[in-house]
């Protein structure tokens, strides 16, 4: 039987004249922009004077199982009409959708240049939004300071986004999310407008001598560096409990994608016992229970990780989601309905159906119900 599931973790991926048509010449080539080596094997990044040498991980030329690169094995991921196509077939429904390239912006040091890139970018991924209601994009804030992000979000708010893409750390060189002197007004604009915090792991802003996600080298470097970029959700939740963020903002809902979920329970276990067992050196003091805001203003989506479903069957962790990661190489385009299967066939359904479509409809009201599971293909569009 066919499962139909929303998926919390998607990306777009941005046309390579996305920039040069949207900006003035003399913004659009210090912006992000990947040359890679005729064999594939590496990539240089050019961000605004800096140089980001790499061997190829998600991009495009990431090769699968099969032999395939992204686009060749999920033809829509950069078409917003075939990507229904891919959509349908694999199962999945409504889509929270990041951007690609969009996630090195962290790594621009001038706040107007960064400014400029996130609204080029965000202008140009809403229409896959207006498009299709199925695609709720997540605009991308420019985080070097607040004064050039309040803006955004309003702007954002008001074409009609529902979410906001955050790195885990903000832009290069800005004090981090639990400065509150810094971000207070960033936190109160999100509330008043109602956008939903999307972060994605992996996105911690870095410059040329810290290459983004590469921390280890050497023998298991690539298991050791997954493992790295799982742990920036983690933190950045812990620094908004911690510095009170939703103490003051109960309205805010942040979402932590690729991360799996697990992770919930165990920090909120952690912060309950230092803030019960170090009370007298916890400032600011909070109104509730670190653990209280975890439950209930976190949200979390994996895309394989069998231990995420038991985070809530077992642990209780409500705000879970299943998430697609289309169309990255460890995601699970051409075999979604088997992982699908394989992660809910033995679950009640109350928590299936909180996994696969209702912890997503909580955040993204507006997005029209999935089709029920067993149908084949939507409706005609
Ligand atoms: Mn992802």
């Amino acid at each position: 039987m066919k499962i139909w599931a929303n998926s919390g973790d998607s990306h777009l991926v941005e046309p390579d004249d996305l920039f040069t048509t949207s900006l003035p010449a003399e913004l659009a080539e210090r912006m992000p922009r990947s040359v890679k080596d005729p064999d594939g094997s590496h990539e240089t990044l050019y961000i605004d004077g800096q140089e980001f040498r790499r061997q190829m991980p998600k991009a495009a030329n990431l090769k699968d199982e099969h032999g395939l690169t992204v686009v060749e094995r999920a033809p829509g991921a950069n078409d917003m009409k075939l990507r229904l196509i891919d959509l349908d077939q694999e199962g999945i429904w409504a889509e929270l959708v990041y951007p690609s390239i969009g996630i090195w912006m962290g790594s621009i040091q001038d706040p107007k240049l960064l400014a400029a890139g996130c609204a080029a970018i965000n202008d140009w991924a809403f229409e896959y939004q207006r498009f299709d209601p199925r695609y709720v994009c997540t605009a991308t804030i420019p985080l070097l300071d607040a004064e050039h992000a309040v803006p955004e979000i309003h702007r954002v708010a008001d074409m009609g986004y529902k979410a906001a893409y955050f790195s885990v750390t903000p832009g290069l060189g800005a004090r981090d999310w639990h400065y509150t002197d810094d971000w207070e007004p960033v936190w109160s604009a999100i509330e008043e407008t109602g956008l939903v915090i999307a972060f994605h792991i992996g996105t911690e802003a870095h410059d040329a001598t810290t290459m983004h996600g590469a921390y280890y080298r050497g023998p298991g470097g690539a298991l050791i560096n997954y493992m790295e970029t799982t742990y920036g959700g983690q933190r950045a939740i812990t620094k908004m409990i911690a510095s009170g963020v939703f103490d003051r903002h109960p309205g805010i809902k942040a979402m932590v994608s690729e991360g799996g979920a697990t992770w919930g329970p165990f920090v909120a276990d952690r912060l309950d016992e230092a803030y019960r067992q170090h009370w007298s050196m916890v400032k600011p003091q909070l109104r509730r229970l670190p653990s209280e805001y975890l439950y209930e203003n976190v949200y979390a989506s994996f895309q394989h990780d069998r231990s995420a479903v038991k985070a809530m069957t077992t642990m209780g962790w409500q705000n879970i989601c299943w998430g697609s990661d289309y169309p990255h190489i460890e995601g699970t385009f051409g075999h979604t309905q088997k992982t699908l299967h394989e992660l809910f066939d033995d679950v009640d359904e109350a928590s299936m159906r909180r996994m696969t479509v209702g912890t997503f409809e909580e955040l993204f009201p507006h997005v029209p119900p999935a089709p029920a599971n067993g149908t084949e293909v939507p409706g005609e569009r």
